[in-house]
């Protein structure tokens, strides 16, 4: 077996901006502990998220060129349409300029107070929408999955006894949706097995509630699934991408993951009558039904990357690139999250820092340490971003305490990577000496991207 190389060669480079260890303990104060907070000019290696962050192919900047700017009809529009219609078999294609928009539209719809949603995991951005709209966002999420040292093979998998019982203790009748996060970003970008989606299916059929797919990383779900799962080694993606929408209602995508894009996103569905009333709402927050608050060069980019993303060359060295971080992380014995997920390494920052208690965020430290050691950026997943407080103001914290690395999509090369690891390996031998750090502004919602932080001395 030869070495899985990069499926591409690089026509355009951008540089990236080296900092010395001074000048980022300096900038990391500035910004408040806050990596949100940081200028990507700071950054070198810049592993914050996945998000809009891919390099485009040739292919779909020629897209951008012949993109069809009508306001209405437009060229582009039909063919981002036919697409998301050949890929996940929903008739109603309905464009957003981020996943975020088609949930807030999503939600707006089939939200309300006293009801509940109910998940695999719930990503921030939906979570912060269901509960903006007063409905309940329940993760049941399989036993597995909680606990990162552990491998299994669909860690994502949703509990579907807990859903069984969720569904008898609060009655079908208020659950207005359930919703499947594909592969679950914030439990480690671990996938989800066809055999649970079906699973979930059934338990919906029966109930009559809604299923939905969170479709932002379906193909680096589908390659788990062809390599995982039985009876699917032979199924192209697809394929598998075809089986897996198929027992859905409709999904809501950000085309800034798995569709390579910088910016869009979608919902599909099959039902109508949902659809005129999301369509309703589109025409006042986003904009007209064929752009939906994008350009229709961004229509034809993410036409092409949806399918690029399912070539298997591509999705071999993807799911490769991030279990040869993961990899290297073990055999140094730093805690991670195991298997490698589908986009992103995450760290074990509650099993690395335990002289840090959670409402001290030991992630968020570790963020920080990651930062001033070698300017790489990271992301904490964990009682910062989903911490609660109780009638008291005590931290409710996060079940687990991660640090999440997402590896842009074709962005870096493998001696980046090599990097990566120094990096997160010096920090572990220096572990000791990190401290805990306290929270000195907080946003009501989505506290994170805005939050101010100082070091406990
Ligand atoms: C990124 C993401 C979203 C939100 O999409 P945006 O384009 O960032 O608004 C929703 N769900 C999951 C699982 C995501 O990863």
């Amino acid at each position: 077996m030869h070495t899985i190389i990069e499926p591409f060669k690089i026509k355009s480079v951008e540089p990236i901006h080296f900092t010395t260890r001074e000048q980022r303990i300096d900038i990391l104060q500035r910004a408040c502990y806050n990596p949100f907070l940081i200028h990507a000019d700071d950054v070198l290696i810049d592993l914050l998220t996945d998000s809009g962050t891919s390099a485009m192919s040739s292919a779909q900047w020629a897209g951008i060129m012949i993109g069809d700017e009508s306001y209405a009809g437009s060229n582009s529009f039909f063919h981002f349409e036919k697409t998301i219609q050949d890929l996940t078999g929903m008739p109603i294609v309905i464009p957003t300029h981020q996943g975020r928009a088609a949930e807030k539209i999503l939600f707006s719809v089939i939200g309300g107070k006293g009801k509940f949603v109910v998940s695999n995991t719930l990503f921030d951005t939906t979570r912060a929408n269901i509960e903006f709209s007063g409905t309940e966002g329940v993760d049941l999420l399989c036993k597995e999955g909680k606990i990162p040292s552990v491998p299994a093979s669909f860690k994502g998998n949703m509990d579907s006894v807990a859903f069984e019982n969720f569904i008898k203790e609060k009655g079908a009748e208020n659950i207005s949706l359930c919703i499947i996060t594909v592969t679950n970003n914030s439990g480690g970008g671990q996938p989800v097995s066809m055999r649970n989606i079906k699973e979930v299916k059934s338990i919906c059929e029966t109930n009559k509630i809604p299923l939905f797919i969170d479709a932002c990383r379906f193909a680096e779900n589908c390659y788990f699934i062809k390599k995982r799962e039985e009876g699917y080694a032979n199924i192209s993606i697809p394929e598998i991408a075809h089986e897996l929408f198929s027992y859905a209602d409709g999904c809501t995508m950000s085309a800034k993951k798995d569709a390579f894009a910088n910016i869009g996103g979608f919902i599909a569905l099959r039902n109508e009558e949902l659809a005129i009333q999301c369509r309703n709402l589109l025409i006042i927050t986003e904009g007209f039904t064929t752009y939906g608050g994008l350009a229709g060069r961004d229509l034809e980019a993410i036409s092409i990357g949806l399918k690029e993303v399912m070539e298997e060359n591509y999705l071999q060295y993807r799911i490769r690139s991030i279990e040869y971080l993961t990899e290297k992380l073990i055999a140094a014995n730093v805690p991670v999250m195991q298997p490698a997920g589908g986009h992103a390494v995450y760290l074990d920052a509650k099993a690395m820092l335990p002289h840090i208690p959670a409402d001290q965020y030991p992630g968020q430290a570790l963020v920080a340490a990651l930062y001033v050691e070698g300017g790489v950026r990271g992301v904490e997943i964990g009682s910062l971003m989903f911490g609660k407080y109780d009638e008291n103001g005590k931290l409710i914290p996060a079940v687990m305490e991660l640090v999440r690395l997402a590896i842009p999509r074709r962005v870096y090369t493998q001696s980046h990577i090599d990097y990566v690891a120094e990096v997160i390996i010096e920090v572990y031998k220096n572990r000791d000496k990190i401290k805990g750090l306290k929270i000195e502004y907080e946003a009501p919602a989505l506290r994170h991207f805005t939050v101010e932080m100082r070091e406990i001395e």
